[in-house]
């Protein structure tokens, strides 16, 4: 067990070095001035380190297909009561295009876990498609892509990022879920083909980097047995990792999943300890991105707003065809399932400018921390 910090709070959030005390402590802060100091703090260093914008990526969630069976999650490979789909290359695009004109910048591709060849190849001509039919002027090298598919092979990696012919826009999201051996394994403790084991996320993280993405990962937030010192661990890993922005969010129990019956924290406090973790992060790392997740929004209304508050610059409105939104449930009354994609701009704008920040339009919004190490 860590000793926390004790030095005065003012002190302490004007420090551009944190030790694992100082973490432990920021983490955990529950009196609501304090709480009010380290929001404030965190929104002043991402206004200096990354400016004013908040940055959009459109979400499309092409298929809930997944061969794994994440305990947590509510589309696991077991769950038979899950309707599966997979998007038409068609709706895909036209999502895509749909971004591209309502200024969007860059979409993100998520789908559950698969690594059969044709799979593989259908990404990659969807990644060239997208491509080719989003280069214009605004966007000279087309829209940026945040690609989601899980753990896959350094050579399938490549292959994406070659497909995607857009060097300057390419990212990919992997999520270590926890740092924690014990919890990993305890999230992950299915059997299964393709099954979990932190070395190999850690590995996949490595070639992605490797293959020229733009590397994102995060961890849940109020895990079943995750204390504070397991939190300042996932930071530690996120720095130890040179991670380029990271999307982490509150763990919301999922009907579907396999561990629900171990319940989750209260939604007040479970709230604090989210937010307190993305402004602690961005304390520690000040130049990346930091999404507002949507397990924000479906904690509390308005929760992506308070997560641009607490220090996060990317928000991921869900721009997936309403018909198939239902089918995508990691986790229990996912918000946004709800909006329909024509209404998400207007939407977005509100909620960022009642932040104080500014939407930024037809822009790629990339990582600082990467510009910076890839310059
Ligand atoms: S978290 Fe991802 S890989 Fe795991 S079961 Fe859910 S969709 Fe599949």
């Amino acid at each position: 067990m860590t000793a926390t910090s004790t030095k005065p709070l003012s002190e302490l959030l004007a420090q551009t070095e944190f030790s694992d005390d100082d973490i432990v402590r920021l983490l955990g802060l529950t009196d609501p001035e304090e709480c009010e100091a380290l929001r404030q703090r965190a929104f002043d260093v991402t206004t200096e380190k990354t400016g004013n914008n908040v940055y959009l990526r459109g979400l499309i969630e092409v298929s809930n297909i997944c061969t794994a069976n994440c305990r947590y999650c509510g589309i696991r490979k077991d769950n038979h009561t899950v309707e599966r789909y997979t998007l038409t290359e068609e709706s895909i695009v036209a999502c895509a295009l749909h971004a591209l004109h309502e200024g969007y910048g860059s979409i993100a591709i998520q789908a559950g876990e698969r690594r059969d060849p044709k799979w593989i190849a259908w990404i990659s001509r969807l990644l060239e498609r997208i491509h080719k039919e989003t280069v214009c002027e605004e966007l000279p090298t087309g829209l940026g892509v945040t690609l989601s598919l899980g753990e896959q092979t350094y050579e399938v990696y490549k292959e994406w990022a070659e497909a995607s012919g857009n060097p300057t826009g390419l990212r990919y999201l992997l999520r270590i879920e926890s740092s924690n051996p014990r919890l990993f394994a305890e999230l992950h403790s299915t059997p299964g083909k393709h099954e979990k084991i932190l070395e190999h996320r850690y590995q996949a993280l490595r070639d992605l980097r490797r293959a020229g993405y733009q590397v994102g990962t995060g961890v849940m937030i109020g895990l079943p047995g995750q204390t504070l010192e397991d939190l300042m661990r996932d930071i530690r890993t996120f720095g130890e990792m040179g991670a380029d922005m990271i999307g982490m969010g509150p763990y919301i129990t999922s009907n579907g999943a396999d561990m629900t019956a171990l319940g989750m924290m209260e939604k007040r406090p479970l709230m604090q300890l989210a937010l307190n973790m993305i402004s602690t992060t961005r304390l520690v790392m000040p130049d990346i991105n930091i999404a507002a997740a949507t397990a924000l929004e479906t904690l509390e209304p308005n929760g992506r707003v308070r997560g641009i508050r607490h220090g996060c610059n990317v928000i991921m409105p869900n721009i997936t065809p309403q018909t198939t939104r239902a089918s995508y449930q990691l986790y229990d009354n996912k918000a946004g399932t709800e909006v329909g994609p024509e209404s998400n701009v207007l939407v977005e704008r509100n909620i960022v400018e009642m932040t104080g920040r500014t939407l930024g339009l037809n822009l790629l919004g990339s990582s600082r921390r990467w510009a910076a190490r890839t310059a």
